[in-house]
């Protein structure tokens, strides 16, 4: 299974994997051409793309879903409430032919992958992330969310590859220039994950499978990607997980984990 995190950021968001014959994407915030530029950047093809399945309806997660709809013929994944949203937002259709109906703590059968989406706090109409079971292969892709949950924690478990919402240092938000009232919002239970709220969630599901671990959605103006580097290696202390930060600019493709060594 390959990852990559093609965009990750309050300016746009959209992760991609690829099986080798069929790709998915995660989020629709990049444009087309940034997409099919940004995968053979990192050696994925985008011919492969097949659908994409949206989380929420805010701008920096669907800005291509109209452009996707004219000039692609892939399918989106999708629950009827953000579906509703997004075609109120764009002023477009998406016909039954091009959708597949999701529902929040039910998993689809898509193309022989399993696709579990999961509630998260976040003030959307019906936000979730995604748990993603391939071949043996366990992702999930947890970003927009106010507080790590429970029910968070527990579709972490076992997993091979964790991209995770590292969004802001209280400390820099709280004195940065942001007006109060977004402020307000991000620190919100409904908002992003701080660092802190980062680290407790990490560390609720750290186990040996997991190897691979991506910080994701850091805001360029409220945090410090070496802050974020520090919380999480601490959190990752003792365990051999290989640590990344996903770009708002540049495609990240981790590396396929070496074979663990006992120590
Ligand atoms: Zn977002
Ligand atoms: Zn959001």
């Amino acid at each position: 299974m390959h990852y990559a995190a093609l965009a990750s950021g309050s300016k746009g968001n959209c992760h991609a994997f690829c099986d080798g014959e069929r790709a998915l994407l995660l989020d629709a915030g990049l444009s087309l051409k940034q997409v099919r530029l940004r995968m053979e950047a990192v050696g994925l093809d985008p011919r492969t793309i097949r659908a994409v399945a949206l989380t929420h309806e805010h701008s920096d997660h669907i800005g291509a879903v109209a452009v996707l709809l004219r000039n692609t013929d892939w399918v989106f994944l999708v629950t009827p409430e953000t579906k509703a949203a997004v075609e109120r937002i764009h002023g477009i259709q998406i016909p039954d032919r091009r959708w597949v109906p999701l529902r929040a703590g039910f998993a689809v059968d898509w193309c022989g992958w399993r696709v579990h989406p999961f509630t998260l706090p976040h003030d959307a109409s019906d936000p979730v992330a995604y748990r993603l079971e391939v071949q043996g292969f366990n992702a999930a892709v947890v970003t927009d969310l106010g507080h790590p949950t429970a029910l968070v924690a527990d579709y972490c478990q076992d997993l091979d590859l964790l991209v995770l919402e590292a969004n802001h240092d209280v400390d820099m938000l709280r004195d940065g220039e942001y007006p109060p009232l977004l402020k307000a919002r991000i620190l919100s239970r409904v908002g992003h994950l701080s660092n802190v709220s980062m680290a407790e969630l990490l560390a609720n599901v750290l186990s040996p499978r997991l190897r691979t671990v991506v910080m994701a959605h850091l805001s360029e103006q409220n945090n410090d990607p070496e802050l974020v580097r520090v919380v999480a290696a601490e959190v990752l202390q003792g365990w051999q997980t290989s640590l990344y930060l996903a770009h708002q600019r540049d495609p990240l493709r981790p590396r396929a984990p070496e074979p663990l060594v006992a120590s």
